[in-house]
């Protein structure tokens, strides 16, 4: 007998991390199961399979497991934009507020051909500093952007709103108000 999991059943929410107050949805759980891993790179992807996607770009780090299995699935390459210092050729970097501090990420300058056709993968999208400043790199890359596809969705925090009020086609799985 087999019962296939929820998505929402497989992710482990963490009180007070990484600071107090804080909700923190932990989606480890769900990638670490194997029928939770499939189904959401099933649905991230699927509103993307006719879009012609060039490349999928995935942000460090949960960006990297999910973008890289969508980009598999999708039968194209993957490009990471990374925290500032850890890719090794010539990077362009954006800062950015995200909802516990500040940071900023970096895209190799050459990762991206001017006009591919990209979509970005990220594990959950809060304030949207984060996707935001990953459009940013790839608007400077000359990207076409197709989307941007998340497992969470935290609408609350008006990320999400805020890359559609852009024209930019977000795609979550699940929301948690
Ligand atoms: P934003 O920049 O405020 O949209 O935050 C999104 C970024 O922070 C993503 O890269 C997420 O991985 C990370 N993040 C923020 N809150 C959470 C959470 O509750 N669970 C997992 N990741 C989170």
């Amino acid at each position: 007998d087999y019962t296939k999991p929820a998505l929402e059943d497989l992710i482990r929410t963490i009180p007070d991390y990484p600071k107090q107050g804080i909700q923190f949805r932990d989606v480890t759980t769900l990638i670490a199961d194997p029928v939770g891993l499939r189904t959401a790179i099933d649905g991230l992807l699927w509103p993307f399979l006719k879009q012609n996607v060039d490349v999928v770009v995935g942000i460090e780090a949960r960006g990297f497991i999910l973008g890289g299995a969508v980009a598999h699935e999708l039968g194209r390459g993957f490009v990471p934009i990374r925290k500032k210092g850890k890719l090794p050729g010539k990077t362009i970097g954006q800062d950015y507020t995200l909802e516990y501090g500040v940071d900023t990420i970096e895209i190799h300058a050459d990762a991206i051909a001017p006009g591919q056709r990209v979509l970005l993968i990220d594990d959950l999208i809060a304030t949207g500093g984060t996707a935001d400043a990953g459009l940013e790199l790839l608007r400077r890359s000359q990207a076409s952007v197709v989307g941007a596809a998340f497992i969470v969705d935290l609408p609350d925090l008006g990320g999400s709103k805020k890359l559609r009020d852009k024209g930019v086609l977000v795609h979550s799985l699940l929301s948690y108000a």
